[in-house]
């Protein structure tokens, strides 16, 4: 076989549900000299990381860090931490990410209960306190931003009402970081987890943690050792912590692409930030509205950041999505599970959450939707784009 010629990928918006485009401070940050994992300079970065993230986490909790892969690991390493066999544990289903939460914690040896709500809802957190009063689970385990579905599951009074019942709430925080409100001390979350390449406008590959300090506790109260030796937070601690032992090789240029993505965060402002991409949204809705497309999630429920809308009927979506890629270079979601072939997921994460973008999809979009035969007045989905714009 002939040696592949020099790596030359083509240029895309990336308005899936992840990765996002990176921004290109970020990138620029990322062809910078590489430090050992344990030179004073690189620790320095660890410091200076893992306090811009407790501001973008809106919290004081000293265990908060980026764990060195994707946002699953983030997911499982929350999980493995807190539950031991024979815990009793609740997850909340409702959709695709929730599914996976079952997946993670059935292979703990938790006495595990399901909650499901169909997909594209969210839970009442009545239904949730006649299970925490019924069960009294160690940990409950939420989907903060379903990605699958579009829907944002409201949070903040979640935590307190938990530990009414000594629960613990875990929170898959995947696709909020940097999009939406997050507060994790005033909601009294124990354990959140979320990703790099969402929000954070970075390439894929840190999971940033943080476990409140009742997280802390029950790991100390510990009597079984944590299944993986990997996500093992007893051990991460110690080389994220005074003693700086070594666990495994930081993934450096990750790091400080992290360190990049959260200055970029604090910069601009949280406030600011979730405000943009709310702003970016009503505009993208009111055009995807005008193209004749609706949101699967509810009214009041919809991520900003993730749009979700059905697939119209008679519409074949790869059809629709290969021609956006393949005119447009414009990669956008396709459904997952309950909801395959049926949804587009559009995203509007972090530094793609803004007006061009915003005008560039709706555009590219009437054109596909034309031309699989759907009859759709000329600039329809830019004019509504536009009349929010112009009256913010
Ligand atoms: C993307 C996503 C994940 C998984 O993250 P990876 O980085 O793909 O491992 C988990 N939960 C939610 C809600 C997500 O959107």
């Amino acid at each position: 076989m002939p040696i592949p010629g020099q790596l030359n990928p083509p240029q895309r918006l990336l308005l899936g549900p992840g990765p996002s485009d990176v921004h290109p401070r970020v990138l620029s940050v990322m062809s910078t000299p590489l430090l050992g994992h344990l030179d004073p300079a690189f620790l320095e970065i660890m410091l200076e990381t893992q306090q811009l993230l407790r501001d973008a986490f809106l919290t004081k909790n000293s265990l908060t860090l980026p764990i060195s892969a994707t946002g699953m690991a983030g997911m499982e390493c929350c999980l493995v931490n807190l539950i031991e066999p024979g815990d009793k544990v609740v997850v909340c289903f409702k959709g695709f990410f929730g599914q996976r939460m079952i997946d993670v914690a059935s292979r703990t040896g938790a006495q595990l209960t399901v909650l499901d709500q169909p997909w594209g809802e969210v839970f009442d957190l009545n239904r949730l306190r006649e299970t925490l009063k019924t069960i009294r689970p160690k940990v409950l385990s939420i989907v903060h931003a379903e990605t699958s579905t579009g829907a944002l599951q409201p949070i903040a009074e979640l935590g307190k009402l938990c530990h009414e019942f000594d629960t613990l709430l875990v929170v898959d925080a995947v696709t909020s970081l940097g999009c939406v409100p997050l507060k994790v001390d005033e909601w009294e979350l124990d354990a959140v987890y979320s990703c790099t390449q969402k929000g954070l406008s970075c390439p894929p590959g840190l999971s940033p943690v943080t476990f409140s300090p009742r997280a802390e506790e029950a790991m100390t109260r510990r009597k079984t050792k944590v299944q993986s030796w990997y996500f093992d937070m007893t051990m991460i601690r110690q080389y994220w912590g005074s003693d700086r032992a070594y666990h495994h090789t930081a993934p450096i240029t990750m790091n400080y692409a992290i360190r990049e993505g959260l200055r970029l965060l604090h910069e601009e402002g949280l406030e600011a930030r979730w405000k943009r991409h709310e702003q970016n949204h009503k505009a993208l809705k009111a055009g995807l509205t005008a193209l004749g497309l609706k949101y699967s999630a509810k009214e009041g429920n919809q991520l900003p950041q993730l749009n979700a809308v059905f697939v119209p009927s008679g519409v074949d979506d790869l059809t629709v999505r290969k021609r956006l890629l393949n005119d447009f270079g414009i990669e956008i979601g396709g459904g997952l599970g309950d909801f395959k072939g049926k949804i587009w997921r559009i995203g509007l994460m972090g530094h793609n959450s803004r007006p061009a973008v915003v005008f560039t999809i709706l555009a590219a979009l009437e054109q596909c939707l034309r031309g699989v035969g759907v009859k759709i007045n000329s600039g329809a989905g830019v004019a509504a784009a536009e009349e929010v714009f112009a009256g913010s």
